[in-house]
Order: C-alpha cells, then sequence, then structure tokens
C-alpha cells in the first residue's frame, strides 16, 4: 500500500512558566511520539528564539517547529499525538502560559509567514495578527487557554533560518531528578570546551569559569550544547561525562546566536520592545547609578537615547563607563520602557567606531629645576615657587588622556548574554555582517 505523502509543518510555543518545563522539551516529546508510529520528521526541528524584548515573554522565549511527511490519513492521528502532549506538558495552571499549536499543510512557507516570522523576532505582534494570516494561508491554529502560543508557533514554522542558524544538543533529565542539583562532571566541560570551542560555544564564561551548559532553572534540561554544526555539538557530547541518567536527547537547528533580533534604526525610529542597531555619537558622559548601572547618552541627527549597561554585564561596563562625549559608536540593545524614564537601550554589545582625543592641560614644568610651575592666576601666565621663573600663559602644556578603551567590538558575558545575540566568536565564521549604515 502506498499512499501519497505530504509535508505538515508543526509549530509549538508558550508552554512553559517560570517554574518549569520547556517548549523544547514539549518538542522533543511529540518529535519522539511521532517517530513511534513511524511518522518521518524531515530534517532536524527547530528552535526559535523571539523577540527578547517582549513583555509578555514566557521564560525561555523560544518556539519549536518541525517538517512532517504524512499521508492524508495519518494526519488527523498526528494531530491528536501533538495536542494531547501539548496538553499533558504544558504549565496549564500557570496564567501567563497559554499555549499556542499550529499545523500548516503545504511544502512552501509563504513570503507573508516568513515576513510575520521576522516580526515576531523583532517587535510585538497581537494574536490577532497571527489569527489574520493563519486564515488567509490555511493553517491550523489551536489554542489552549488565551492562546497567545499561536503567535510564536506560526513564527517557528515561517523562519527558515536561511541567513544564519547554529545547533544546539539538548539532553534531557529523567522526571525524578527534575528540581534536583544537576550533575555534570566540570573537568568533562572543560576538556570539551578546550578541544571543541568555538565550533562549540558559550560551554563557559571566560571570566568566572562558570560552566553554562547547564540551566539555573527548574527546568526538564540537563543541558544544551551549542555549535556551528550537527557534527560539532555530537562531538561535544560524547565528552560531556553527567552523573545522572538522560532521558532523551534532541538536536535543533536554531536562530540563537545568530542577531536575527537585531534590526538596524535611526533613533527618531525606535519604539519600546525593539531590539536595534543604533550607530550615534556618544552624547553625554557615562554616569554610575546606584546599583552600579552605567548610563550614557547618544545621538544621531534624528534624536537621543539612553543606553544602559546594567550591573549582571559585570565587566562589559567598564566599557561603558570609559566612553566620552563624541565616540562614535553602534550600540546594540533591546529598548526598553519604563515609566519616568527616558526609552533606553538595554546593550548586549558596543562597536566603537572611533574616539574622541581627549587632552589634559597641565601647568608647564620649571626650565630650572624641573618642578610643575604655579598659575599666577587666570591669564597671568605661571611661576616657579622655588626658582621664581616665571612662564607665560601661552606655555601650558597640552597633554592626550589615556582613553583607556580601545575601537573595536565589546559584547557582556556569557551570563548575561540573550539567547539570540551572536557572540564575537561567531563573527569569524559568518559572512562579515558589519552593518552599513
Ligand atoms: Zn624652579
Amino acid at each position: 500500500m502506498s499512499e501519497k505523502k505530504r509535508i505538515l509543518h508543526v509549530g509549538i510555543d508558550d508552554t512553559d512558566s517560570k517554574k518549569g518545563m520547556c517548549t523544547t522539551y514539549v518538542g522533543a516529546v511529540v518529535k519522539g511520539e511521532l517517530e513511534k508510529i513511524g511518522v518521518k520528521i524531515v530534517g532536524l526541528p527547530k528552535l526559535v528564539r523571539l523577540n527578547p524584548a517582549c513583555p509578555f515573554k514566557t521564560r525561555g522565549n523560544c518556539s519549536v517547529a518541525m517538517t512532517l511527511e504524512v499521508s492524508d490519513e495519518e494526519i488527523p492521528m498526528v494531530k491528536k499525538i501533538v495536542l494531547e502532549k501539548v496538553g499533558e506538558l504544558a504549565e496549564l495552571k500557570v496564567e501567563t502560559t497559554n499555549p499556542g499549536v499550529v499545523f500548516y499543510k503545504n511544502k512552501e512557507i509563504p513570503p507573508e509567514v516568513r515576513a510575520f516570522s521576522k516580526k515576531v523576532v523583532r517587535e510585538i505582534v497581537k494574536i490577532e495578527d497571527a489569527e489574520k494570516i493563519a486564515d488567509e494561508i490555511g493553517a491550523d491554529l489551536h489554542k489552549f487557554k488565551v492562546g497567545r502560543g499561536i503567535i510564536g508557533a506560526l513564527a517557528a514554522i515561517g523562519n527558515v533560518l536561511e541567513e544564519d542558524r547554529t545547533f544546539e544538543l539538548i539532553a534531557y533529565r529523567t522526571p525524578e531528578n527534575r528540581g534536583r542539583p544537576r550533575k555534570i562532571d566540570a573537568e568533562s566541560v572543560l576538556a570539551m570546551n578546550s578541544k571543541i570551542f568555538p565550533e562549540t560555544f558559550d560551554n563557559l564564561d571566560p571570566s568566572t569559569g562558570e560552566i553554562r551548559i547547564t540551566p539555573h532553572t527548574p527546568c526538564p534540561i540537563l543541558y544544551g550544547i551549542r555549535g556551528e554544526s550537527v557534527s560539532s555539538v555530537e562531538s561535544a557530547q560524547k565528552i560531556v561525562k553527567a552523573g545522572e541518567p538522560i532521558e532523551r536527547m534532541v538536536i535543533y537547528m536554531t536562530n540563537q546566536g545568530t542577531d536575527e533580533h537585531l534590526r538596524k534604526a535611526k533613533i527618531s525610529e525606535i519604539k519600546p520592545f525593539w531590539s536595534v542597531s543604533v550607530k550615534g555619537k556618544v552624547s553625554s558622559s557615562p554616569k554610575i547609578i546606584p546599583g552600579g548601572h552605567v548610563i550614557f547618552n547618544i545621538s544621531d541627527e534624528t534624536g537621543k537615547i539612553d543606553c544602559a549597561a546594567y550591573e549582571p554585564t559585570r565587566q562589559f561596563r567598564d566599557v561603558a563607563k570609559n566612553l566620552a562625549e563624541g565616540d562614535v559608536v553602534i550600540a546594540h540593545g533591546g529598548v526598553k520602557e519604563k515609566p519616568e524614564i527616558p526609552l533606553t537601550i538595554n546593550l548586549e554589545k558596543i562597536e566603537i567606531l572611533a574616539l574622541e582625543p581627549k587632552f589634559l592641560k597641565r601647568n608647564p614644568k620649571c626650565s630650572k629645576c624641573s618642578k610643575r610651575m604655579k598659575s599666577e592666576g587666570r591669564m597671568k601666565g605661571y611661576s616657579c615657587v622655588k626658582c621664581g621663573i616665571k612662564a607665560p600663559q601661552n606655555s601650558v602644556e597640552t597633554v592626550p588622556v589615556d582613553r583607556r578603551i580601545d575601537v573595536g567590538k565589546y559584547e557582556v558575558p556569557p551570563r548575561a548574554r540573550r539567547h539570540l545575540a551572536r557572540p564575537l566568536v561567531r563573527e569569524y565564521r559568518v559572512k562579515p555582517q558589519t552593518l552599513e549604515f
């Protein structure tokens, strides 16, 4: 019996909460259940991170999608399995968890869905926007509760990851271990990092040595290894030693570490909750505010905006602190809007294009004893206290100030980095992407 097979895309989002679960785990279970009944998964499942500045985001703000090859007869069973597993695993009791599932029966992803997907990564999108597109293309939507998840579910289907992509191998814990401390042999992670970095990245925080492949939440993930290829994450997995059983593993193709969320913008165009790249001149000296955050202002020909390097970005703040008026930078980050605070770019990365030379005026040295001379008063020249020698006003010395920073790119440490932010180490291996302004 040979039935005609067709392509069915499945998208799932908004199943987790701050207390637990993870949409990637729901995806892994769904994949496993479908494979059990003989459904073919085409290529790798996708893990699509959504706009990190979105105020409605769930903990990790990730959605998943996978492409299946099924016959018409199999479709009702496939839909039943997917919806049952989402209903069973999602944190439905948590008010802010509102899962959505989308099925789309068509090989090609229409351009409007691709555009929608970009929008969800970069802006704020309404449930109605997803419903409108789904209706136009004939996608099948399933909402749990408010069903906000249909936005991410449709976006995950629409993101074809054609410009840049990375991979993540995720290993999940068995139910009895979830919530307990994770047992990972730190030495094995160090060994993996020294052998495979930067083909796998974000294994460690270079400044603290902290292991970054394990999350710090009660979710089912034991560890996640991020890398440039399937083979790199597979090789890395073989080196990492776990002191507890692994329930299942999955490799996702993902937009993590690609900067897909950033859009080039002029300051006057910027809207709250966008993630932006803005070229401007530093227009106010950096200030350190209570809590250890560093704030400065940049301007372009259209306006001014605040930039912030918050305390968790640690040593990145030293770069921000040493900026000065007149420096030319490209600021990258999510735009936050808080009551009584102007729009602020929450810095993820900064590129310093030019440093404004700074000079310090110093009193001249005595020609006889080489001591610094004393000013005789405004515009009255200098004199040596010891020798009495005088020097004119214009003998003042102009000394360049050591700016303590250099032209170049700087990023927040891995512990403070957005899932979507492209680590600088990746910039050497993907097509050069210095933004044209
Ligand atoms: Zn002297």
